[in-house]
């Protein structure tokens, strides 16, 4: 059967927050790593954590023993470099859970500590983690907060949280600059990369209904060049590799500079030799660069940026950068969505208990502020009065006060489970608590979709009409059933 009048599995879909046509778009240009290709992350970040605790080793810091955790953090948690805490925040900025170090800290201690706070990424004492690779980081600043509090790098002069993520980010930064990490992963990818053998199909779509493609990555040319061939060329018709699936490639991009600036270019001439010469004029339909700038491409492309959809992982890179400065079309690709929907799924009946009991005790708290209110009108002799007496209305308060620490009983453990869904100490990315996550928030104003996985564009064809939903307000569902 040619039409499946079902709309695709939930995982497979693509989200919208901003209406987007995709037959309006003229061109689409594809971040790399952790977009076109994935990568198995508790392998891929091991291997970068590896990589820079060897340059902390050189220098004399005591992290031999250390190991990366790949559970310890998650995507779109804050560093806060003052205090040496890893927190999640909300969509206004409160912080609602927190580490101190690797250690969880207890609902009381994290009110302590942000009572007066609110993240503010513009601030340089917060560390948005806008991307998967920054898991390693968030693990090893964590572990050097530890030592720091056990006073081991005094000896290396550093005293504070901040110089202590000053020298881990610096080493995680070389750790991705030096050819080793990225040879040994060019040297045995089958170990680094998930495969979609979906993804080149869809990209195939996308381009005979006559899109434009691009690839614009911070990556290397010689190392793009190698992990496209492995992830895409086994599965592509005979005699086609990845190089005709794209109009343009451009390596070494330097975003989000890359969207900001105009910066010099070079064009790679001989591809197999891999020479580099500078170019003049503009960019040219069918060739592979080392740096340059969006206006170049909305050149080369002849259209502007209403017409260009950049697909991408990082969102402040990516998807905050390209909107922001050239008004691109932009869509986020989270490959852990997939889990937080898996997770949604199966708490589907414990949900729904959930809220039936908190509708019950919004309820029984009505009820228990009028008695209340009856009572003070009682004894203040004042406002409308009840035919009731002031013991009768005292045993009603204590009634509804033991119903309601009953309801407390069951909703607390429910609750708990909710917080801690699909990820045992941050829970879903999208939420923190039952309020939208800091995470979501940038989501919601950096990316006009975003999906699990690139592929889900097969699913969706290239002539989806993507509307976001009519957008939910707190007096939408009013005891009437609303609006
Ligand atoms: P993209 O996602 O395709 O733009 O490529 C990301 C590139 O940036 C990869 O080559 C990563 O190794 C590299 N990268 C990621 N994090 C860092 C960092 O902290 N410092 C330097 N390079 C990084
Ligand atoms: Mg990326």
């Amino acid at each position: 059967m040619i039409v499946d009048p079902d709309l695709p599995h939930p995982k497979r879909r693509i989200y919208c927050n901003r209406t987007l046509n995709l037959r309006s778009i003229g061109a689409i240009g594809f971040d790399m790593d952790y977009t076109l290709i994935h990568y198995r992350t508790e392998v891929w970040e091991a291997h970068a954590y590896e990589h820079a605790k060897r340059r902390l080793l050189e220098r004399g810091w005591p992290v031999a023993h250390l190991e990366f955790d790949p559970t310890f953090a998650s995507l779109g948690l804050i560093l806060d470099l003052d205090l040496g805490n890893v927190v999640k925040a909300n969509r206004f900025g409160y912080i609602k859970k927190a580490c101190h170090g690797t250690e969880e800290l207890s609902f009381e201690a994290c009110r302590r500590a942000y009572a007066r706070e609110l993240v503010d990424l513009a601030e340089p004492r917060w560390r948005f983690m806008n991307t998967l690779f920054a898991l390693s980081e968030a693990c090893l600043f964590a572990q050097c907060v530890d030592l720091l509090d056990q006073r081991k790098l005094e000896e290396l002069g550093f005293l504070s949280y901040r110089d202590v993520y000053g020298g881990v980010r610096s080493a995680i930064d070389e750790a991705h600059m030096m050819g080793h990490l990225k040879s040994e992963i060019m040297a045995e990818p089958d170990r680094f990369v998930e495969l979609d053998p979906e993804l080149p199909l869809a990209l195939l779509d996308l381009r005979h209904s006559g899109k434009k493609l691009a690839i614009i990555t911070n990556s290397e040319w010689f190392y793009t060049r190698a992990m496209m061939s492995y992830a895409f060329d086994r599965f592509l018709p005979e005699g086609q590799t990845w190089r005709g699936l794209f109009d343009l490639v451009i390596a070494a991009a330097r975003k989000p500079v890359f969207f900001t600036m105009d910066s010099p270019v070079f064009r790679v001439v001989d591809e197999e030799r891999g020479l580099l010469e500078p170019v003049v004029g503009g960019l040219a339909l069918g060739e592979a660069y080392v740096g340059g700038h969006a206006t170049l491409v909305e050149e080369a492309f002849g259209l502007g940026g209403e017409e260009i959809l950049y697909v991408g992982d990082h969102i402040f890179a990516d998807v905050n950068q390209s909107k922001k400065t050239h008004r691109w079309r932009t869509a986020l690709v989270v490959r852990e969505l997939e889990q937080d929907l898996d997770a949604l799924e199966s708490f589907k009946p414990e949900q729904a208990e959930l809220s039936r009991l908190m509708a019950e005790k919004e309820r029984l708290e009505h009820c228990f502020s009028q008695v209340r209110l009856a009572l003070q009108r009682k004894r203040a002799s004042y406002g409308p009065q009840v035919e009731d007496s002031e013991e009768a209305l005292e045993a009603q308060i204590r009634d509804y006060r033991a119903q309601l620490v009953e309801l407390d009983g069951r909703i607390a453990p429910l609750a708990e489970r909710s917080s801690r869904l699909s990820h045992p100490r941050w829970g879903l990315l999208m939420r923190t608590g039952n309020d939208k996550s800091h995470l979501a928030r940038q989501v919601e104003k950096s990316a006009d979709v975003y999906m699990a996985r690139v592929s889900n564009f097969l699913m969706q064809t290239p002539f989806v009409y993507l509307r976001s939903p009519r957008g939910s307000l707190p007096h939408d569902h009013g005891p009437e059933g609303g609006a």
